[in-house]
C-alpha cells in the first residue's frame, strides 16, 4: 500500500475558523484588540496577513487511557469507645463514588452512619455496679444497742434500736460508678471503612505535541471530546507510527522526531501498568502553530490540529 500524505490544512481557513470562533466566544474582545475607534467594526479587518508573525509545522500524537482506580489502603475495622469520646473523632458520609484524584485525606475513615449504641458489658446498661452495702451488710439497717434500766430495781437490759441505714438509705445495696461507661450506660461502636473511590476513570485523553505549548492539558481535553471531527492517521503501534510519520505529514523535524520517541515511552508505561487500558489506537495529527499579535500588540498562538478535511483550532486568545 503507497503512503498517503495527510494534507494540512490550508493558512487562511485555520485563520477564519479561529475568527468565527473567537467572534462567537467574545466579539468585544475582538472589537477591543482589531477595531478602530470611530469605525465600524467588521470581521473582515482582521487580516491573516496582518495577524499571524511565524508559522511553524508541528505534530501531534494522542490517545486514550482507561484508569483502575486501586481500592482504598487500610484495614477496616470497628472501633468501640465511651459516650463522651465519640465527638473526639471526625466523621463521613459518602453519597457518591469520590474521584481517587482529588481526595487527599485518608483511606480508611469513620463513618457517620456505622454509629451505634451498644450496654456496656460490664454494668450490663445500667451505668452502675451493685454491692452490698458495707455499712449495714445488705440489710437496709443499722442496729444499735440501748441500755435501759427497768423498773425499781434498776435492772440493766439491752433493748435493740434498729433504723434505717443512711449510707444506702435503706436499701441494703450500694451503687457504685461503672468505671467502663464512666455511668453512661451504653458503649458506642462505629465503623472505620474504605473511602468508595471511583474504581474505573475511563477516557482520558494523553496528547504529546512538537510544538513547545503550555496548553497541551486543554487540547488534549478539547481533541477527545472533538476527535470524530478530527481527521489523523491511526496506528496500532509506534513502530509503525515511526516509520510513516514523516511520509504520513509530508514534513518533518527534530522536534517530532524527539516528541515520538516520549511519546512512545509514555505508551509503553501505560502497557505495562495494570491500572491502565488503552481504549483508542495511536493517532498522529497534523499539527500548525501560529504566533499571532493584535493591532493592540497582544501576542496570542492559534494551534489547529487535523487534515484540511476536518480540524480543530484552539487559541489563548
Ligand atoms: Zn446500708
Ligand atoms: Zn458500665
Amino acid at each position: 500500500m503507497p503512503d498517503v500524505t495527510i494534507k494540512t490544512p490550508n493558512l487562511d481557513d485555520i485563520f477564519e475558523k479561529w475568527k468565527q470562533t473567537a467572534y462567537r466566544k467574545d466579539k468585544k474582545k475582538l472589537e477591543k484588540q482589531f477595531g478602530t475607534k470611530g469605525a465600524v467594526f467588521s470581521l473582515d479587518v482582521i487580516s491573516a496577513a496582518e495577524t499571524v508573525k511565524d508559522t511553524m509545522k508541528e505534530a501531534a500524537i494522542y490517545y486514550a487511557v482507561q484508569k483502575t482506580v486501586a481500592p482504598a489502603k487500610g484495614k477496616e475495622e470497628e472501633e468501640t469507645v465511651r459516650a463522651d469520646k465519640v465527638s473526639k473523632e471526625t466523621y463521613f458520609i459518602f453519597k457518591n463514588e469520590v474521584n481517587k484524584d482529588e481526595w487527599d485525606g485518608d483511606e480508611i475513615v469513620p463513618m457517620y452512619n456505622s454509629i451505634k449504641a451498644k450496654p456496656c458489658p460490664k454494668c450490663k446498661g445500667k451505668g452502675y455496679i451493685e454491692d452490698k452495702c458495707s455499712s449495714c451488710g445488705g440489710n437496709g439497717k443499722i442496729s444499735d444497742k440501748l441500755l435501759v434500766l427497768e423498773g425499781e430495781e434498776m435492772n440493766k437490759d439491752k433493748k435493740v434500736f434498729e433504723y434505717p441505714c443512711g449510707n444506702c438509705y435503706g436499701s441494703g445495696k450500694t451503687k457504685d460508678l461503672c468505671k467502663e461507661c464512666n455511668g453512661h450506660k451504653n458503649l458506642y461502636t462505629y465503623e472505620i471503612k474504605a473511602v468508595p473511590f471511583k474504581r474505573v476513570v475511563s477516557g482520558m485523553p494523553v496528547l504529546h505535541s512538537s510544538a513547545k505549548t503550555k496548553y497541551e492539558k486543554e487540547m488534549g481535553e478539547d481533541l477527545h471530546k472533538l476527535i470524530d471531527e478530527v481527521e489523523g492517521i491511526r496506528f496500532d503501534d509506534f513502530k509503525s507510527l515511526d516509520k510513516k510519520a514523516e511520509p504520513s505529514l509530508g514534513y518533518y523535524n527534530k522536534n517530532i522526531k524527539k516528541t515520538i520517541s516520549s511519546a512512545g515511552k509514555d505508551y509503553k508505561n501505560y502497557e505495562k501498568d495494570d491500572d491502565y487500558k488503552l481504549v483508542t489506537k495511536i493517532h498522529l495529527f497534523p499539527m500548525i502553530q501560529m504566533m499571532c499579535e493584535t493591532k493592540k500588540g497582544k501576542s496570542f498562538e492559534i494551534y489547529s490540529l487535523g487534515s484540511d478535511k476536518k480540524f480543530i483550532t484552539y487559541s489563548n486568545f
